[in-house]
């Protein structure tokens, strides 16, 4: 990153040099505060200075350094008797995309920090201007998702799991969905894997949960037998110090009884950390709820850990469904499926039913319980009610 001090000159005309170097001490021991002990700051020259973030995975991880560091101006630097504003430029080049060398970097970083500062004070640029545009969509986004959080823009969908072969409700899914302003009805591939990566998941889902929950009950009580709840996890979530408190505290405060509870998790994310997840899904289990896996069949679970696996259901991915009447790898690959949940007397559903075809070979094949757009796509709360009443 190349930054850049605003108007410097106007510091030492008005002030003297001697302030001037004061303000260049300040500004660089509290840029130092905000960094890490293996990031560098230096002064460059004159009021230039060169920070060197040493690793990052993501864009966005830069975007969090940067608006630390653009903190330091959004304060008065505070000398004896006087109180300096000071705003910035940042420019920032990334290796290996924006040069392979340090000299093509800084010569990189200094251009972007030029654009940076044609537009306004305290800004920041990328050198490639699609990353720009990505890191500001970004923020735009998190903000936008804090708020829809707060102010009721999110919305609990629910999908039945229908008995193929009786037509009865088994139970429903539910998936969120996002009523944003602007851009009407978003569906949670286009935010669901953002709000895991800046954790607002954890959250999110607890409100999910909750108003699911409630809202669960409420219809059992009018004796329309919604059948079980089945809910999505985040792998976050389930790292959460306080998860099986809340999820204790939201139970009791629904009245649901846990058996007639389901936790969904992909097989990817139970992958990433197996152990881990075993622990964690072991001590959901001693609550007294199901858990599912989501999925299943794209994420490369090994057989001994689905044995060890406090598993109850695995859910077929709907990639294997969609294919099974025309593919005949895939349709062997769902009968795989079914029967080693079978053999591990675990309960199977089959997601992303469509067609009659497909009911018919399922059932053909021993699984009985369905999800898919052939009985309902996602309903709202009052549509799914009226779904109820006719089922
Ligand atoms: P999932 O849990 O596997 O959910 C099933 C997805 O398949 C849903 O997509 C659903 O609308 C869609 N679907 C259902 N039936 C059919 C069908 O017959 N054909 C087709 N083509 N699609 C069907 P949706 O609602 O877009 O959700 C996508 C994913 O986002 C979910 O996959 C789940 O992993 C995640 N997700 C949704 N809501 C939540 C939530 O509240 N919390 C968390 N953590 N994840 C969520
Ligand atoms: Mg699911
Ligand atoms: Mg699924």
């Amino acid at each position: 990153m190349f930054l850049d001090l605003d108007r410097f000159k106007e510091v030492n005309d008005s002030f003297g040099h001697e302030m001037g170097d004061k303000l260049i001490q300040k500004v660089a021991i509290e840029i130092r505060h905000q960094l890490r002990d293996e990031d560098t700051i230096a002064r460059f020259g004159g009021d230039e200075f060169a920070i060197l973030i040493h690793q990052y995975h993501h864009p966005h991880d830069l975007i969090i350094v940067v608006e630390k560091i653009l903190s330091v101006f959004r304060q008065a630097f505070i000398f004896d008797e006087i109180q300096l504003f000071s705003t910035c430029g940042i420019g920032i080049a990334t290796f290996p995309e924006n040069g392979a060398d340090a000299s093509t970097l800084m010569k990189n970083a200094d251009a972007a920090m030029y654009k940076a500062k044609k537009n306004g004070q305290n800004r920041y640029e990328f050198y490639n201007h699609d990353m720009t545009k990505q890191a500001y969509e970004r923020v735009n986004l998190e903000r936008e998702l804090r708020y829809a959080l707060t102010h009721n823009e999110l919305e609990v969908y629910y999908q039945p799991q229908i008995d193929m072969s009786t037509q009865k409700v088994l139970g429903l899914e539910i998936l969120m969905r996002w009523n944003h302003p602007q851009r009407g009805l978003i569906s949670p591939d286009q935010f669901i894997p953002f709000a895991e990566e800046i954790g607002l998941i954890v959250e999110m889902d607890r409100w999910a949960m909750e108003v699911a929950m409630k809202q669960v009950y409420r219809w059992q009580q009018q004796g329309l037998r919604p059948g079980k709840l089945s809910l999505n996890l985040s792998l976050i979530q389930l790292n959460q110090v306080d998860f099986l408190a809340s999820v204790q505290h939201a139970i009791a405060q629904s009245l649901m009884v846990p058996q007639d509870l389901i936790f969904e998790i992909t097989e990817t994310q139970i992958m990433r950390n197996p152990e881990q997840a075993t622990r964690t899904l072991t001590h959901l289990k001693e609550l007294g709820l199901s858990l599912a896996i989501d999925d299943f069949g794209t994420g490369h679970s090994s057989l001994s850990y689905l044995k060890n696996f406090p598993i109850d259901k695995l859910k077929i991915d709907q990639s294997f469904v969609h294919d099974m009447t025309t593919d005949k790898d895939d349709a062997n690959l769902v009968k795989a499926i079914i029967n080693i949940a079978k053999s591990l007397e675990m309960d199977v559903i089959a997601e992303g039913v469509e067609t009659q075809d497909q009911v018919e070979m399922l059932i053909n094949y021993g699984c009985y319980e369905a999800q898919g757009f052939y009985y309902s796509k996602p309903l709202t709360k009052t549509d799914f009610e009226v779904f109820l009443k006719s089922h």
